[in-house]
């Protein structure tokens, strides 16, 4: 099974995410924010790490940058939220590391098409 890190500030929006990746068979643990979603990954690295943008402690750019500098067994692909149409945001986030980004809300078949191009699914 694929394990998957949800990071989003917003209870909601990890419970909507859990359901769906649930139904893609994914194992789902998840993090309030950037610092915490960094220390389930030295902890237990997932295979994805799903990241809202604007949080609290810890943005989803600086998390990017902070485990780019993090020793890991692997690196984690890292699939960017972001509810801001712009382009300077999705390169920034790209710059800094990410794979793939999905503007939110994102349904079940936009995460499944994420994760078929990245191999997870
Ligand atoms: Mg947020």
């Amino acid at each position: 099974m694929k394990s998957c890190l949800v990071v989003d500030d917003s209870k909601v929006i990890r419970r909507v995410a859990r359901h769906i990746l649930e139904t893609l068979d994914f194992t789902v643990a998840e993090a309030g924010d950037g610092r915490e979603a960094l220390e389930h990954c030295t902890v237990s690295t997932p295979d994805v790490v799903l990241l809202d943008w604007n949080m609290p402690v810890m943005s989803g750019i600086e998390f990017l940058r902070a485990l780019g500098t993090t020793p890991l067994p692997r690196r984690p692909k890292v699939v960017f939220c972001t509810t801001e149409n712009s382009a300077g945001h999705i390169r920034a986030a790209i710059d800094a590391g990410a794979d793939e980004y999905v503007m939110k809300p994102f349904d079940r078949e936009t995460l499944e098409s994420k994760m078929q191009i990245m191999g997870l699914a």
